[in-house]
């Protein structure tokens, strides 16, 4: 029999699959809004390929997300190609320099990556998450 919590997965599976097709059919993610300024938000790092901002919700006293500013087919990292594995080092060298220059070493940081709805991810642009100032226990929502 189908429950109420089996129905709430379905509807969330389908929403998560319609933003997906959205991110990979071109459609601006709130990601790329914020990349081209049209989302305000101050950079606490920016070079030619990816930014680093604070998350609207954090869930550690330091919370922050690093992003490729072209997604470059990355709407989750489970599409990631030979041809992103540069792209994809870059983005975690970057965590971690930014990590230290917001203090977070050497007491140490937590990255995660959520892909798709079983990974609860929210937004179909590839984003590492760094989270620290405290030991954390659980995973970002
Ligand atoms: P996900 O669940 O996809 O791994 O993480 C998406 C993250 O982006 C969430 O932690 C959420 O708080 C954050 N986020 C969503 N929209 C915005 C926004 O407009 N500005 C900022 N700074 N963070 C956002």
């Amino acid at each position: 029999a189908n429950t109420m919590a089996d129905e709430v997965a379905e509807s969330r599976k389908a929403a998560a699959k319609k933003m997906e097709e959205a991110a990979d059919a071109g459609e601006p993610t709130v990601f790329d809004k914020i990349v081209k300024k049209e989302i305000p938000s101050n950079f606490i790092y920016e070079d030619d390929d990816c930014v680093a901002f604070h998350d609207l919700s954090p869930q550690g006293p330091v919370h922050f997300l690093v992003i490729p500013k072209d997604r470059a087919g990355l709407s989750r990292l489970s599409k990631a190609e030979e041809s992103h594995k540069a792209l994809l080092g870059h983005l975690l060298y970057v965590a971690q320099q930014v990590a230290k220059q917001e203090g977070l070493v050497p007491g140490g940081f937590r990255v995660v990556i959520n892909d798709g709805p079983d990974g609860s991810q929210s937004v179909y642009h590839l984003h590492i998450h760094v989270i620290g100032g405290r030991q954390n226990m659980c995973t970002p929502a």
